[in-house]
């Protein structure tokens, strides 16, 4: 057998109230100062507070950094560095979503004596050692962030960055699938589609893609797209929401070893030029890069089909079966109403090539993608999901 790398976050509690662990979690790292990173989203909507209060009943004192927004920009990471340090921390608790526990993640790195300037950890493996200990709790089925070893950040004006390395795994990640019952449907479908788009680049990215990362894939994809609709549309469900959460956990786990390709290649400069929620931005484009990928991965979009018992149609060829897949996707994102086109959110026609030239600086992710993606391909990409 081929060999092979995998990797994770050490500590995983998972399950309704396991928001409880939080305490002993903290003192297991022999911490005692911690600081919660999180946006003023999840203050308003009330989901800070049991955290806050678990902690202080547990006699600690906290700090705050409420002020992250989406697509971080570098300056609120800087600001988070220096409120973590005047205020003493000794460990960095992400709360939120993806925006909030990336951001964590480099506090948590940066927010100690003698770290590197964070214009110099852009990139895989520059981050030189690990820095506080941290304990991410997501609060939507998406992003993963709690169990990826990755940061994304909004450098300059509109391009986003990643940081990758082993040190921004997170220490302790907390799943508690109460945290998330009160997401609307439109965030619950746009971030349930981005974990599935987690898991089907991680099943055919290019270099990393390994039995362990194949598993967690499919498992995740089988859990996502069966229980979608209902966290949509009955938004109280808490199965259909701990499946949602374990799923985009273990989409997460999936591609923090075998990393994403082109459709979040085209997804990000829809956030950072437009600042197009993340999970609506690879919503958007995941049927046009699936089709462009097709030709190149079709025994694994074929493989998926099966996986997750699509239905068959008349024709069984291993490019039909991979159709079916893309279709079957492609209904699903309709039935619970994500936006299906640019224009429908406000994009104009001639933004294609701004983006298509944009996509074309991800090429950290593009080198995974099952096919070779140039720039006049990605305009053509864009142009078909306008
Ligand atoms: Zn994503």
């Amino acid at each position: 057998m081929k060999k092979f790398f995998f990797q994770t976050v050490p500590v995983l509690h998972f399950g309704e109230g396991c928001l409880a662990e939080l305490p002993g979690q903290i003192a297991a790292l022999r911490a005692s100062r911690p600081m919660i990173v999180t946006d003023r989203g999840i203050v308003d909507a009330g989901l800070i507070a049991p955290v806050e209060q678990t902690l202080r009943a547990a006699g600690l004192e906290v700090a705050i950094f409420d002020s992250v927004v989406a697509d971080p920009p570098e300056k609120i990471v800087l600001q988070a560095i220096d409120t973590a340090k005047a205020a003493g921390v000794d460990i960095v608790i992400g709360l939120g979503g993806g925006s909030s526990l990336d951001t964590a993640k480099v506090v948590a790195a940066l927010a100690v004596d003698g770290a590197q300037p964070l214009a110099e950890i852009y990139g895989v493996g520059a981050l030189a050692r690990k820095g506080l200990p941290t304990i991410l709790i997501p609060t939507t089925s998406g992003t993963g962030s709690e169990v990826t070893a990755i940061s994304i950040l909004t450098t300059g004006e509109t391009t986003k960055a990643g940081i990758v390395s082993p040190y921004l795994f997170a220490d302790v990640a907390l799943l508690d699938p109460a945290l998330t019952l009160g997401l609307p449907a439109a965030v619950t479908a746009a971030t349930g589609i981005d974990a599935m788009v987690h898991a089907i680049e991680a099943f055919t990215g290019r270099h990393a893609k390994n039995p362990v990362s194949d598993m967690l894939a499919i498992e995740a994809l089988r859990l996502l797209t069966t229980n979608i609709e209902t966290a949509c549309s009955d938004g109280s469900n808490i199965a259909a929401r701990e499946a949602m959460l374990r799923g985009s956990m273990l989409a997460g786990q999936a591609f923090a070893n075998s990393p994403v390709g082109a459709i979040h290649a085209l997804a990000y400069p829809l956030g950072g030029i437009y600042h197009v929620p993340h999970g609506l931005s690879n919503a958007l484009v995941m049927p046009y890069v699936m089709q462009y990928n097709l030709e190149a991965a079709a025994p694994l979009y074929a493989q998926l089909a099966d996986a997750l018992n699509v239905p068959r149609g008349s024709e069984n060829s291993e490019e039909a079966r991979a159709q079916q897949l893309i279709d079957y996707l492609e209904a699903l994102a309709v039935k619970v109403k994500a936006p299906r086109k640019l224009r429908e959110i406000g994009i104009k026609q001639d933004a294609t090539s701004e983006l298509a030239e944009a996509a074309m600086l991800q090429t950290r992710l593009l080198m995974n993608n099952p096919k070779e993606l140039t720039q006049a391909d990605a305009q053509r990409i864009y142009d078909a999901a306008w």
